[in-house]
């Protein structure tokens, strides 16, 4: 594809975009939208068996609050295995994030999506599955993240979206504030799928 950075510069990838803007505003008065495949407290949590049961053949990876803090230069082992360990196991991983850290040596042979526009625009996520993991099917995509107005965009994008309780870090307020009242909306339509938070396998009842 061709070299663009969709989306503008990394302020503007981190700020408010209009899709941003409109899916939040969206949010409340669309449940399907909120309806995850997972939850879980830990991105190592999840079952890299029960995604490959249900027919995950590829996953796109939030950074910020997902893997690690915010803008953190370092991620833990722990979570670096797990990564390693998906792509192992025959998954297509790409780490897919808004945010303007670019430092990703731990990762060594996974994917970054780089040149893509930013979430939730479903342009971004339909570039990241085809150019990134070379899958045309979203519904055997699997995004993970900790913020439904973000990178739960994959819902609309036909994708299913794991939800990461999100590692504490320094954002922003707003960041913060928004990413709250997303999930907060998706507990009241969809609370169980919370109750069961610390559960390691999804289950296709979710979907
Ligand atoms: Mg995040």
């Amino acid at each position: 594809m061709t070299k663009t950075n969709h989306g503008g510069n990394n302020n503007f990838r981190e700020g408010l975009t209009g899709a941003k803007i409109s899916r939040f505003l969206l949010l409340p008065f669309q449940p399907k939208y909120l309806k995850a495949y997972l939850a879980v407290k830990r991105f190592e949590d999840i079952s890299i068996d029960h995604l490959l049961k249900d027919g995950v053949e590829g996953v796109l990876l939030d950074a910020d609050g997902t893997l690690g803090p915010h803008h953190t230069r370092h991620y833990p082992e722990s979570v670096v295995a797990h990564v390693r360990q998906m792509a192992d196991k025959g998954l297509k991983v790409a780490i897919y994030t808004n945010s303007s850290n670019k430092l990703f040596h731990q990762f060594a042979g996974i994917e970054i999506v780089r040149e893509a526009y930013p979430k939730p625009d479903p342009r971004g996520f339909d570039t990241a599955m085809k150019d990134h993991l070379q899958l045309d099917d979203p519904s055997k995509v699997c995004m993970v993240g900790d913020n439904f107005v973000t990178d739960g965009g994959a819902i609309s994008a036909g994708m299913r979206f794991i939800y990461v309780q999100p590692v504490k870090g320094n954002e922003n307020i707003g960041h913060s504030f928004t990413r709250y009242l997303g999930t907060l909306c998706a507990r009241l339509y969809y609370g169980d799928l919370f109750k069961n938070q610390r559960d390691a396998g999804p289950s296709t009842d979710n979907r």
